[in-house]
């Protein structure tokens, strides 16, 4: 089995989101092999985020070879995740499984006193011999606390793309976020993992705004995880949340409605969506958000002149297809050939259906040979896709551009939005050069 291109099952059928939304014209839903990373990937990001805990992969010599390759991190330097290796004698059942996970974490935690939250990341192998993570973590955080919380969310591959690792893993936070006092008062919560920088940047804005209490999930500490309650706003940072925006209305936080903070458009609206929520008036959030966003237009115009016209096609990967596809089209001009996603969460996706041009083409699910001949027929200009294809279509003569790229980079906010401008310029730069 190997961690990139391998087969997995179809989109499960619950994560299509809300069915009451008005059904899509053009989205094509395909069921067949996909081509995926798996969830572990969200380690990579996750680990640098919440500076004081640690993932523990229980899995194979095949997820841990992943998670070094795509972390990049050398041994040495103590990384903040590892692996515990499922033997041939665990598989066979020969060993007690939980009781050398008993001993590895002890062993951990006594090497590493400043780990104050462990997650237990479940693997297919551990999976498919049923290793009951929820019960080891269970008896394990009753060990270890309160020096360390143990947790455990699945970042198998099986049933997964990769970027629900993250979903995963948030989720498995919100039942042990602290309850808000009845009479506290309203706070906003943006939920998703960003990079230090875009979080203090976008914290900044919104206290601008003059919403008093914003909060962010995850914090960058264990012990600094927010409470949250029925007076608790959220605005979803990432597209592909779905689990925790659930387990986080299941404690009575509500959802505001908002495309994602893409662009200078989808930072403005998100913004937006905010302060109407927190009574901000409308003056106000113009005289906030003009200048960043004036700021954001001029910086994109560079990237425009070689993007506009430009045909793009996205694979589905990333669950980030539909932001950035609503921004390629409106503030980078480019043409939408068809835009993949893994999952259509009809709820979470509406403000983003919303504002792609007329009779754009989705494609929901993959059936990857049939995918690859309506991207080899249509000749786009970039292909957005994963790793496992970028390279055979680099070989046929079309640009690509790794869709994992643009999930590891800064690329929320106004000061992003240029950046992200160029991530998907770069390749046809690139390209050009060679040929010239
Ligand atoms: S969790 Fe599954 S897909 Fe991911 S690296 Fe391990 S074996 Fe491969």
């Amino acid at each position: 089995m190997s961690a990139a291109g391998i087969p997995v099952a179809p989109p499960r059928a619950g994560m299509r989101g809300c069915e009451d939304t008005p059904a899509l014209d053009h989205v094509l839903r395909e069921r067949g092999q996909r081509e995926v990373f798996c969830g572990l990937t969200g380690i990579v990001w996750l680990h640098r985020k919440i500076q004081d805990a640690f993932f523990l992969v229980v899995g194979s010599r095949t997820c841990a070879h992943l998670l070094q390759s795509a972390a990049g991190v050398m041994i040495f330097a103590e990384p903040r995740f590892g692996t515990a290796i499922i033997e041939e004698r665990d598989l066979a059942g020969l060993a007690d499984a939980h009781a050398e996970l008993d001993r590895v974490v002890t062993r951990l935690l006594e090497r590493r006193p400043e780990i104050k939250l462990l997650f237990l990341v479940g693997s297919c192998p551990s999976e498919v011999i049923k290793l009951d993570l929820a019960r080891a973590a269970q008896r394990l955080s009753a060990r270890c606390l309160p020096h360390a919380r143990v947790l455990h969310y699945s970042g198998s591959g099986i049933e997964t793309t990769f970027t629900q690792g993250e979903d995963a893993c948030l989720a498995a936070l919100v039942p042990e976020l602290p309850a808000t006092a009845p009479d506290a008062p309203e706070s906003l919560l943006v939920v998703g993992a960003l990079p230090d920088i875009v979080e203090d940047q976008l914290g900044r804005l919104l206290a601008q705004l003059g919403i008093a209490r914003v909060d962010f999930l995850p914090a960058r500490r264990a012990g600094r995880m927010p409470a949250v309650g029925a007076r608790t706003r959220m605005l979803l940072a990432q597209p592909f949340l779905a689990d925790t925006a659930a387990a986080l209305q299941a404690r009575g936080v509500q959802r505001l409605a908002a495309p994602y903070p893409f662009g200078a458009e989808g930072t403005t609206r998100w913004m937006q969506a905010a302060a109407l929520a927190f009574g901000v008036s409308t003056q106000h959030v113009e005289a906030t958000l003009a200048a960043p966003r004036d700021r954001a237009v001029q910086a994109l115009a560079r990237q425009r002149a070689v993007l506009a016209g430009k045909r793009i096609f996205f694979f589905p990967d990333s669950q980030l297809e539909l932001p950035l596809a609503r921004f390629a089209a409106r503030e980078l001009g480019m043409q939408l050939v068809e835009v993949g996603t893994p999952y259509l969460h009809r709820q979470h996706m509406a403000e983003e259906l919303a504002l792609l041009p007329p009779g754009t083409l989705l494609s929901e699910g993959q059936d990857v040979e049939r995918q690859l001949d309506r991207c080899r027929a249509a000749r786009p200009d970039l292909v957005v896709c994963g790793l496992g294809l970028a390279n055979p279509l680099e070989a046929e003569g079309l640009t690509t551009k790794w869709s994992i790229e643009l999930v590891f980079s800064p690329v929320h906010g106004y000061e992003q939005a240029a950046d992200l401008a160029a991530l998907l310029a770069r390749p046809l730069d690139r390209r050009m050069r060679l040929a010239a």
